[in-house]
């Protein structure tokens, strides 16, 4: 019998990785979470989506769908139908920074109903992705940007996961059926340093001491025993030594592109768009118009030297294409492999070599048993994640995941980034997933909560979507 509550947290870790915390929890340092957790609930290693990017990675936890399926496939696109049908669109290319952030909730794929749409009583703490929440309760709706350019002039993160909390504590007070919070700290301070600097520590120290807050309040208030706890993550983090400049790599080769921030010339023949850095979308006229995906054979056609050029790049680790008859092919230096969906199933093919280290996978294989499969390889969840992204029609004709300890983007940004995320590897991909009720198994998807908080609350589940519950 799944047991029944009434109220959910979840405090989404920012950037937190799966064997830091796993680390910190044998070491004895998150003791309020090795007893929220470790007693009647559990920790699970959890998968990402890919792109494994702020934004598009918290969409699973509040849809129960990828970023595909949402329709928003990386933090900047490009948009080939709107940019052949429309001069001046604002729904040509994105970049979500900024004030553009905005934007996210309204990109997403109509339809899809939000946890913030699901509980009328719903409070929403820092997250740029809040379609549905009540106006009061998107609390620091207003402020996010300013509490993040404060932060990112001064490097005082730690307040702002601290702001988080009081916000949090307050709105425990209150009728609350749902609420979801973002703690910056620990993606910040790696970012800055590395994943296991001890300013980045310290922050996963912050998330320990505030659940055990959060924890000591609902008790006192009563509401202990009829709520749910959940820590997420919506990426790793990877220190990255080498910056490869793809949009700079195809103007050398005479291919004008065209890359943010250099958004506004014309006449350029291919578009390259970088997510969280480690991912990128690449997409190519057409011989006539922008108008359609490319298939792999076009982009070879018109482009011969293009795919080839980009393997011989240490920066980048895989390439994904469609070809023709749908597939998505999957190529790197180990070789090429193709998948596609065959209803709830995934049909999976080595051409050349064994690029996913899935050489001993069933030709049909179920989507549980593709997680399971490749949970514990380099790429966690790669059969689901490579099919999903190309979902959406903002995909681009190639996208391309980065080697680890490399990003593809060669601008220097202001502060440096010396973390990145994006790509599909285990170090990215690999997320935390804490919660204070029972789970059924032990490796799950960041798309599972979704519809894990439905069944809790007693309600039924929405068919198509991505997720499955634990509970
Ligand atoms: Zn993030």
């Amino acid at each position: 019998m799944t047991p029944q509550k009434k109220r959910f947290i979840v405090l989404l870790a920012d950037g937190s990785r799966y064997d830091v915390f796993r680390e910190l929890l044998e070491a004895g340092r998150l003791p309020h979470l090795s007893e929220i957790f470790l007693g009647e609930g559990g920790f699970a290693k959890a998968t990402s989506v890919f792109p494994s990017t702020t934004g598009p990675a918290y969409m699973p936890f509040l849809t129960g769908c990828f970023p595909g399926t949402c329709n928003v496939p990386g933090i900047r696109w490009f948009d080939k139908g709107m940019y052949a049908r429309k001069k001046f669109s604002m729904e040509r290319f994105r970049s979500y920074v900024g004030f553009e952030s905005f934007l996210m909730n309204r990109d997403m794929r109509p339809g899809l109903k939000t946890l913030f749409e699901h509980f009328p009583n719903s409070f929403n703490i820092f997250s740029s992705v809040n379609r549905g929440v009540p106006s009061e309760g998107n609390v620091a709706a207003h402020m996010r940007l300013w509490y993040w350019y404060y932060a990112h002039l001064t490097d005082r993160w730690h307040l702002v996961d601290q702001a988080a909390l009081d916000k949090c504590l307050d709105i425990l007070k209150r009728d609350f059926q749902f609420l979801f919070m973002v703690f910056p700290g620990i993606d910040e301070y790696s970012h800055l340093s590395r994943p296991r600097h001890p300013s980045a520590l310290e922050a996963y120290e912050t998330v320990d001491r505030a659940m055990g807050r959060i924890a000591k309040e609902l008790k006192r208030e009563g509401k202990y025993d009829e709520t749910a706890l959940f820590i997420v993550s919506d990426h790793g983090l990877s220190e990255t030594k080498t910056h490869f400049g793809v949009a700079a790599f195809l103007e050398a080769q005479g291919v004008k592109t065209f890359y943010y921030p250099k958004i506004f010339k014309s006449g350029f023949q291919a578009a390259s768009m970088v997510s969280g850095n480690a991912m990128l979308h690449l997409y190519f006229k057409g011989r006539e118009s922008w108008d359609g995906r490319l298939s792999l054979e076009e982009v070879r056609e018109l482009h011969p030297r293009v795919v080839a050029g980009l393997l011989e790049q240490p920066a980048v680790d895989l390439i994904l294409s469609q070809d023709r008859e749908g597939w998505v092919h999957v190529q790197s230096r180990k070789g090429e492999a193709k998948v596609r969906e065959e209803g709830n199933e995934l049909r999976f093919r080595n051409l050349r070599g064994d690029p996913l280290g899935l050489a001993a996978a069933p030709e049909l294989l179920s989507r549980s048993e593709a997680l399971r499969l490749s949970a514990d390889g380099e790429y966690p969840d790669s059969l689901a994640q490579l099919t999903q992204i190309f979902r959406s029609a903002r995909t681009g004709d190639l996208v391309l995941s980065a080697a680890k300890g490399y990003d593809l983007r060669k601008r220097f940004e202001y502060p440096e980034h010396k973390s990145s995320h994006g790509a599909m590897h285990d170090e990215h991909m690999l997320i935390p997933l804490f919660s204070s009720v029972k789970m059924n198994r032990s490796v799950v998807r960041s798309a599972d909560l979704f519809p894990s908080i439905l069944k809790l609350h007693g309600d039924p589940i929405p068919a198509g979507i991505d997720g499955e519950s634990f509970v």
